[in-house]
């Protein structure tokens, strides 16, 4: 299943982020992930819950963005998001189109757990 490599994958950036930050506990992550990739996000969910058993992202809230795909039409010149592919221009019709993104795999942010007992 293609979203257990996905979960793996975001738990590595995540688990490296942390370490850079000096972190020890991750409690919420948040993704945006592309349309293109063709997530389904209960899977994905299950996937990370598992991939990040025993780490320090054990128990990490998953929070799941869609970005959607950008299509440029060279005819028209006009812009359209969607979050399906889309092999017309949805303003003028026109095959003549170019698609971008929706491949997008990032880690947006990371919440960690707040220190107890430090005080500053
Ligand atoms: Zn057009």
């Amino acid at each position: 299943m293609h979203e257990f490599s996905v979960a793996r994958s975001i738990c590595n950036i995540a688990i490296e982020e942390a370490h850079r930050h000096n972190v020890d506990r991750v409690t919420g992550i948040c993704i945006e992930i592309g349309v293109m990739r063709q997530i389904v996000p209960e899977l994905l969910r299950t996937a990370f819950e598992i991939a990040a058993k025993g780490t320090i992202m054990q128990g990490a809230k998953l929070e799941i963005h869609d970005v959607p795909v950008t299509i440029k039409c060279h005819d028209c010149g006009q812009f359209a998001a969607s979050a399906t592919l889309q092999v017309q221009c949805v303003h003028c019709g026109s095959t003549n189109i170019e698609i971008n993104g929706g491949n997008e795999l990032l880690v947006s942010s990371i919440r960690v757990a707040e220190e107890v007992g430090h005080e500053h």
